[in-house]
């Protein structure tokens, strides 16, 4: 049998305890001196005054502060032997003093002695010090086991939130279509690949960087590219993991993680969401968080608790900026801001161009194709969109992805999951003009983006589709397009109302008509487009949950209020006439379309343009074309 010494220490705890409570009790009881002066017989108060008036008491010893007397005394029927015994003592008998002197009897008091009272005190001690050790040993074993109470224990030690890589193996090539951040950060593996070269110059190194930017653009891709490319480890955190339900857990995890970090210095330490912590001090609704409170304040301490040279540097990533607490962003911690922002089409084709690296392409693939047809993707999108061709590839048993594939994945991506075919009828008819009401008004205005394809293959909420080619890098968008985009919308709307009659349409349009109200109310409030004039009535920021500025939404009065309506119901109105104008007037073209997308299902931009063009003039749109 193995033998473990706790087991043993737990046996003989009991036998220790006990033990112990008895010589305590043999102590603590009896003043030490009596043990001395054994005083074996006993003596009644009453028999001791009858031998006190018959002067047969030769000396008394007070003992217990009067209350107990060691009396000698001589006993006649012993042949006058002295006799010692023990006599309790009534509370009050202040004439036994007295009584005392007048007999001439020799008395003493003898005071409580102190080592009886340490040794009691002890005795008291032991046995509670004795018990909290059993329990300490106690919780000890059953920590051991898993998911034992000993957790309970330690829950405010970090487990190791944080990861930590020793090497990335991420470089700079992997991360691809945001160049100004890599040009920004290329300096800061400098600083830790050679931090003399700014020391020698009097240089303080920053300590952090914050990379601004949406979710997916790559933040997290570059930290680790930065770590990789310098071959430092990399720390790295999410700052909701800071934030836990126990107050001053999220403190003690920044501390330990930079405890960590110091000992593998020089290292890079990455932040992810740090608004989770580092939000506005005081700004939530009913008074602050403490818990992110502290935790901010713990990670701004040790910020400021390390020199520049030790090679720490600290990326954090936000998609908020605006909601930072200031301290965050003071010289000497955040100090330097990187915008990783969405690629635009030259950065989408380089992204595809690095994920395209290890997947089989069909030689027929354009990524320029795919670059141009992704706007507003991310990179992570465009990661994912690759994947799902791959996956989609490898169902239909092809050899390479083609770019069947790639459309089906982003039209996935972009509008969800493909639903069940619409069984032809009445309704699949009133789909599909309204279909063809948005791209018909679509391509013949001049200012609206050009159509990409129209569908009836519902995916997503949507029952059918019609999609667009949105130039985003046009930057700086007219009055007239918002118009152009606003009668768009209200295309299918139109289309339903022209062909089926006031009272056959439909909820299909509750969608666009929550978009073109969306669009009419910026006209007027943010951008000055109306009769209100120049003007901007609505903050920029928009909502912002529990951050800044959450109370000061609308900057206006109550008439002003009902103009902005007017004016939206203005726009609305007038774009709404215009687009059932156009659907009257093409009502021909319309019907062949509509025939013709009920049969295939799905008509190409291209050739949808060619049918229309038959019937009336197309405007030109190259420039809406993205140019790589
Ligand atoms: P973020 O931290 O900004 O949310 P990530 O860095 O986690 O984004 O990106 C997720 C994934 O998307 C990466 O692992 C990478 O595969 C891909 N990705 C994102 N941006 C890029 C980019 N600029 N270049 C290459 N791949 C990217
Ligand atoms: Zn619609």
């Amino acid at each position: 049998m193995k033998f473990s010494w706790r087991v043993a220490l737990l046996w003989t705890l009991p036998a220790l305890v006990i033990g112990f409570f008895f010589w305590q009790g043999a102590f603590a009881t009896a003043p030490a001196d009596m043990t001395k002066n054994t005083a074996s017989t006993r003596m009644t108060y009453g028999r001791f005054l009858e031998y006190l008036d018959a002067n047969r008491v030769t000396s008394v010893d007070f003992y217990e502060g009067g209350r107990t007397a060691i009396v000698e005394a001589v006993d006649p029927s012993l042949d006058n032997r002295v006799q010692r015994v023990r006599v309790d003592l009534p509370s009050s008998a202040p004439e036994l003093i007295n009584k005392l002197k007048e007999n001439n009897v020799n008395f003493d008091a003898h005071p409580v002695r102190n080592d009886g009272a340490i040794w009691g005190l002890l005795g008291n001690l032991i046995f509670p010090v004795l018990l909290i050790t059993g329990l300490f040993f106690l919780f000890r074993r059953s920590s051991n086991l898993p998911g034992g109470p000993g957790q309970a224990m330690n829950f405010g030690k970090s487990k190791a939130r944080f990861s930590m890589e020793a090497k990335t193996g991420v470089k700079f090539d992997d991360v691809a279509g945001i160049e100004e951040a890599k040009e920004e950060l290329q300096e800061v593996v400098t600083f830790l690949k050679q931090p003399e070269k700014f020391t020698a110059v009097g240089a303080r190194i920053p300590k952090g960087v914050l990379l601004v930017g949406p979710p997916g653009t790559g933040k997290t891709l570059l930290a680790k590219a930065i770590a990789g490319e310098a071959g430092v480890p990399f720390f790295s955190i999410s700052g909701s993991e800071f934030v836990e339900m126990f107050v001053g857990v999220g403190a003690s995890r920044v501390r330990d993680l930079f405890k960590k970090a110091k000992d593998n210095a020089p290292c890079i330490i990455f932040i992810d969401e740090i608004d989770a912590v580092g939000r506005q001090r005081g700004a939530g609704i009913g008074g602050g968080n403490d818990e992110r409170e502290q935790t901010l304040n713990q990670l701004l301490t040790e910020m400021d608790g390390f020199e520049g040279n030790t090679g720490i540097i600290i990326i954090a990533a936000t998609n908020r900026p605006d909601v930072l607490d200031a301290a965050l962003l003071r010289p000497g911690r955040f100090d330097r801001q990187v915008t990783v922002d969405a690629p635009d089409i030259k950065g989408r084709l380089e992204v595809l161009q690095v994920h395209a690296r290890n997947k089989k392409l069909d030689p027929s693939v354009s990524l320029e194709t795919i670059a141009r047809r992704t706007p507003g993707f991310t990179g992570a999108d465009l990661a994912n969109l690759l994947n799902e061709a791959a996956i989609l590839t490898a169902r239909r048993r092809k050899e390479g992805i083609t770019l069947l594939e790639i459309d089906d994945a982003v039209d996935r991506v972009v509008a969800g999951m493909e639903g069940t075919p619409l069984v032809d009828g009445k309704s699949k008819r009133l789909i599909a003009y309204h279909e063809i009401g948005h791209a018909i008004v679509g391509t013949l205005l001049k200012d609206h983006d050009p159509v990409q394809k129209v569908t009836l293959i519902p995916r997503g909420q949507a029952q059918g589709l019609t999609w667009f080619t949105p130039n985003e890098e046009m930057g700086l968008v007219t009055r007239s397009q918002l118009r152009a985009r606003i009668t768009g919308a209200l295309g299918g709307r139109a289309a339903e109302e022209v062909i089926f009659g006031r009272a056959e349409v439909t909820t299909g349009a509750g969608n666009d008509l929550q978009q073109v109200t969306g669009m009419a109310r910026q006209m007027v409030t943010r951008f000055g487009m109306s009769d209100l004039g120049p003007v901007s009535l609505e903050s920029q920021q928009g909502e912002v949950f529990l951050g800044r500025d959450w109370t000061t939404r609308s900057e206006y009065s109550d008439s002003i209020a009902s103009r902005i309506d007017s004016q939206i119901r203005i726009i609305v109105d007038e774009c709404y006439e215009n687009a059932k104008k156009i659907m009257r007037d093409h009502r021909e073209v319309c019907d062949r379309l509509v025939d013709l997308l009920i049969e295939k299902e799905t008509i190409d931009g291209e050739e949808f343009r060619q049918i229309v063009a038959e019937y009336a003039e197309v405007p030109d749109k190259s420039q809406f074309v993205p140019q790589l």
